[in-house]
C-alpha cells in the first residue's frame, strides 16, 4: 500500500518531489530544538494549491496522515511527524513560493505559503511598505508556518502578531477542498473568523497555501537603548516611561546576566558591564538617540547604550541568544515561552532560578517584555528529567494565571499540559472544531493533544 501510494503521488508532484532517501529526509524530521524526531513514508513537495489538494485527497483515501512542515524552525515539535512514521507524510511548503506582487492601494500582499519572511519584508520595502511581524528566524520561517503558530516576534507591541496581518488565506482542507478567502478588506464581518481560526492551528485543521497579507507604512527611523535594571520590575517601569513620554514603542525585549554572558562567550562584545543583572532592549520609532536618553534619564536608568536604528550591535545581543543557547547546552534545550502577569514577573524568575538548580539545569531566560512574554531555556537537563521540570514550570505559570504558550504553541512539546491553559469545556470546544473539519484525524496527529 505505502509503495503504490507514493507512486501516486509520485504522479501528482513529480518523482523528484517525493523523498525518500534517508539522508536527504533526515532534515525534516528532526526539529530545530533537536527535541523532537519523528518518521515519515516520504516528504513530499507539490508546486501549488491545485497538487496540494490532490496530495491531500490521495493521503486521505489510502488513511495516511499529514503532517505539514515550512522552515522547520518552530519550538515545540509540531512540524515533525510522530514517532510511528509508517502512516505519515510530510507535506513541506519548500516549493509554494509564489509572490503575487504588492497591492499598493490596499496595502496588501499575496504569497504561498513557503514564502519566507525574510522575502516578504524585502517584497514589501521594495514598494515603500513594510510587514508588522518580524523574527529573529527570518531567512527560515515561512508563512504558513507563522500562520499555523500565529507567530509573534519582536513588533508584537506595536502591530500584534500574525494573525492581525490576515486579510485572506488560501488552504486545503481535509476534505481535499479549497478554501479561499481572498479581499484585501479591513473589515468584512460575514460570520466566522476562517482566517484567524487557522491562525494559531498548527497544522491540524488544514493544510495552508497561501494568505493575503496586511502591509504598514515603514516606520520613521528611531533609536535603540540596551539599558541595565536590577529586576524585571525596573525593566517594566522603563518601558512605561518611555511610552508615557508619547514615544512609539517598537520593541522592549528582556535579557539577564547568564544570556549576555553567554552571547559575549560566543563572540559579541559587551554593551553593558558585567554582573548587570537584566537589560531591556528598547527601540522606538520617530525619536532619536538624545530624546531617548533623556527620557532614560528621568527614569532612572542605571547603564545605557544607545544607537540610531537598525542599530544591528545591539541587536544582536538580542537575537544572539537562541542560537547560543542551542550551542551551549550539553543536552538538547528544554525551551518554554510563557506569558506571566506583569506583577508577577520577579516571583516567576526566582521560581525558575530555583526549580533549575534543583534539577542541575542553567536557565536562561530571555523574552518579549512589553507583551509578558518569556522565553525560559533550561540547559543541560539530565536526559529523563526534562518532563519532570517542564511539568514544574508549567504549574508554577498556570497558578500566577499566566499562559503555558505565548508565541509558539503548543505543537507535540506541550500537548500533555494542554489542560492547564484550557478549560474541559474550551478543550472540548476545540476537539468539536477539528472533528467538523478533519473527522478522521488525518492532519497533524498528537499534535495539540486533540
Ligand atoms: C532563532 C529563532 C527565533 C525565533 N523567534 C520567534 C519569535 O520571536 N516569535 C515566534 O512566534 N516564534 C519564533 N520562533 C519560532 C518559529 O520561527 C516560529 O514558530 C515560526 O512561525 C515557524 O515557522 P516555520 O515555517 O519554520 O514552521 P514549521 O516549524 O515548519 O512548522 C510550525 C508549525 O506550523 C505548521 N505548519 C507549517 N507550515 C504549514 C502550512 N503550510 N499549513 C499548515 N500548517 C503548517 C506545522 O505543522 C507546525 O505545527 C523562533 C525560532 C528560532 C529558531
Amino acid at each position: 500500500m505505502p509503495r503504490r501510494l507514493l507512486a501516486d503521488l509520485a504522479d501528482v508532484v513529480g518523482a523528484g518531489h517525493v523523498l525518500t532517501d534517508p539522508a536527504i529526509v533526515a532534515g525534516y524530521l528532526t526539529d530545530w530544538t533537536g527535541r523532537w524526531s519523528g518518521a515519515a513514508l516520504a516528504v513530499v513537495r507539490p508546486a501549488d494549491t491545485a497538487e496540494t489538494a490532490e496530495v491531500v485527497r490521495r493521503c486521505a483515501a489510502a488513511g495516511v496522515a499529514i503532517c505539514p512542515q515550512g522552515g522547520n524552525t518552530g519550538l515545540v515539535g509540531g512540524g515533525v511527524p510522530p514517532a510511528d512514521g509508517a502512516t505519515a507524510i510530510v507535506l513541506s511548503s519548500t516549493r509554494l513560493t509564489r509572490l503575487d506582487g504588492v497591492d499598493a492601494s490596499a496595502r496588501a500582499v499575496g504569497v504561498g505559503a513557503g514564502v519566507t519572511l525574510a522575502q516578504v519584508q524585502r517584497t514589501a520595502a521594495a514598494a515603500g511598505l513594510a510587514f508588522g511581524v518580524d523574527l529573529a528566524s527570518r531567512d527560515s520561517a515561512t508563512v504558513g508556518g507563522m500562520i499555523a503558530t500565529n507567530a509573534g516576534g519582536i513588533h508584537f507591541v506595536r502591530y500584534g502578531g500574525m494573525r492581525a496581518q490576515l486579510l485572506g488565506i488560501e488552504a486545503v482542507l481535509a476534505s481535499g477542498e479549497v478554501l479561499r478567502r481572498w479581499r484585501p478588506l479591513r473589515k468584512d464581518n460575514v460570520g466566522y473568523d476562517l482566517p484567524g481560526l487557522l491562525a494559531g492551528s498548527e497544522g491540524t485543521l488544514a493544510v495552508i497555501t497561501g494568505a493575503l497579507l496586511s502591509l504598514v507604512p515603514p516606520s520613521r527611523s528611531g533609536a535603540v537603548a540596551v539599558v541595565g535594571a536590577d529586576s524585571v520590575a525596573h525593566a517594566s517601569a522603563l518601558i512605561d516611561a518611555v511610552e508615557r513620554a508619547g514615544m512609539t514603542m517598537q520593541a522592549a525585549e528582556l535579557m539577564t546576566a547568564a544570556g549576555l554572558d553567554l552571547v559575549h562567550r560566543h563572540g559579541l562584545r559587551r554593551a553593558l558591564p558585567a554582573g548587570t543583572r537584566f537589560a531591556v532592549l528598547i527601540e522606538v520609532a520617530g525619536a532619536d538617540v538624545g530624546e531617548l536618553a533623556a527620557v532614560l534619564d528621568r527614569a532612572a536608568a542605571a547603564a545605557a547604550v544607545l544607537d540610531d536604528t537598525p542599530a544591528a550591535e545591539l541587536w544582536a545581543l538580542r537575537e544572539r541568544h537562541t542560537e547560543s543557547i542551542a550551542r551551549d547546552s550539553s543536552t538538547p534545550v528544554v525551551k518554554l515561552d510563557l506569558t506571566v502577569p506583569a506583577a508577577a514577573m520577579d516571583a516567576f524568575v526566582a521560581t525558575v532560578q530555583e526549580l533549575a538548580a534543583a534539577a542541575g539545569a542553567r536557565p536562561i531566560l530571555f523574552g518579549h517584555l512589553a507583551d509578558g512574554n518569556l522565553h525560559v531555556n533550561l540547559l543541560d537537563v539530565e536526559p529523563g528529567r526534562a518532563e519532570e521540570l517542564t511539568d514544574r514550570v508549567l504549574r508554577a505559570v498556570a497558578a500566577l494565571g499566566g499562559s503555558i504558550s505565548a508565541e509558539h504553541g503548543v505543537g507535540r512539546a506541550k500537548a500533555p499540559w494542554l489542560s492547564l491553559g484550557r478549560s474541559p469545556v474550551d478543550v472540548a470546544t476545540m476537539r468539536a472544531v477539528k472533528r467538523a473539519l478533519d473527522p478522521d484525524g488525518l492532519l497533524n496527529p498528537g499534535v495539540l493533544g486533540l
